[in-house]
């Protein structure tokens, strides 16, 4: 079954084609990793499959809901809302409130949006912090945190509005190279238990172990998807190659 299907996206900023008709399919409970050159719109394809940007034209369904971009229309307010609510989302940079703790910082979308009471939010805080192996640090601010356990943090965040899919921007980029191990784990255990991902990075390692498909983006376009063997080992696209071999 089909979680997320793009059909033909565009995207536009200022006139400028960043994303040129994008065909993508995912599949309920498999992760998805998109590769490729900076610049080749792997983020602005990712920020659009939650709406954070609104693409020029196309197609997107998510789960039960499906909208139809023009250039004319805008998205109604339930449709964006429905497509947020589905969707959790993981930034390069964290991205937490400095000014609330660990649990503080996952409670907070429960509290405020899902209006579920402090006592329960903070018990499946709790829970959710204890799974990325951070229930010790619960009540640290992140400034006493070290990037990879804000980063965890971040990814019981958006864990704990129970998306149907969750979304991770270049999630380690940001970290020193000793702490991006433990990040990646907490996102294999979390693909092991079928969480349904679509993740932008460069970490070729986890791509070949953990992807059910690999996306490769050149230019706003999918030059080549297929499972890590079919895109590592079989491709035989020069661009692939290239950049394959430039990254590793
Ligand atoms: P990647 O994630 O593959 O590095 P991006 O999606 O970040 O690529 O960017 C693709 C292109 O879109 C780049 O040329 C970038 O400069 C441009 N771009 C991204 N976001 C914006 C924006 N908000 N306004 C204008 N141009 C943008």
């Amino acid at each position: 079954m089909s979680m997320i299907r793009v059909e033909q996206l565009h995207k536009h900023f200022h006139g400028v084609e960043v994303l040129k008709g994008i065909d993508l399919s995912v599949q309920k409970g498999t992760t998805t990793v998109i590769i490729g050159p900076s610049g080749s719109g792997k983020t602005t394809l990712l920020r659009c499959l939650n709406l954070l940007e609104i693409p020029s034209q196309g197609k997107l369904t998510l789960a039960n809901t499906s909208i139809s971009f023009t250039r004319k229309s805008k998205v109604s307010y339930s449709d964006l809302m429905s497509i947020r609510k589905q969707t959790g989302m993981v930034f390069q940079n964290y991205n937490l409130f400095p000014h609330l703790t660990a649990i503080e910082n996952v409670m907070e979308g429960q509290v405020i949006v899902q209006k579920r009471t402090k006592s329960d939010a903070r018990s499946l805080s709790l829970q959710l912090l204890d799974k990325v192996g951070l229930r010790d640090r619960a009540d640290s601010y992140p400034h006493e945190l070290s990037g990879g356990q804000q980063q965890r943090v971040g990814i019981a965040r958006a864990m704990a509005l129970h998306p149907q899919v969750l979304l991770f921007d270049e999630p380690t980029s940001a970290l020193d190279p000793e702490l991006v191990g433990d990040v990646l784990q907490v996102m294999k255990d979390l693909s092991a238990e079928g969480m349904t991902m679509v993740i932008v990075t460069h970490e070729m390692g986890f791509a070949r172990e953990v992807a059910d498909q690999v996306v490769f983006m050149d230019q706003g376009i999918v030059l080549e998807k297929g499972t890590p063997d079919q895109v590592f080992e079989l491709s035989n696209n020069e661009r692939t190659m290239q950049f394959l071999r430039k990254i590793q």
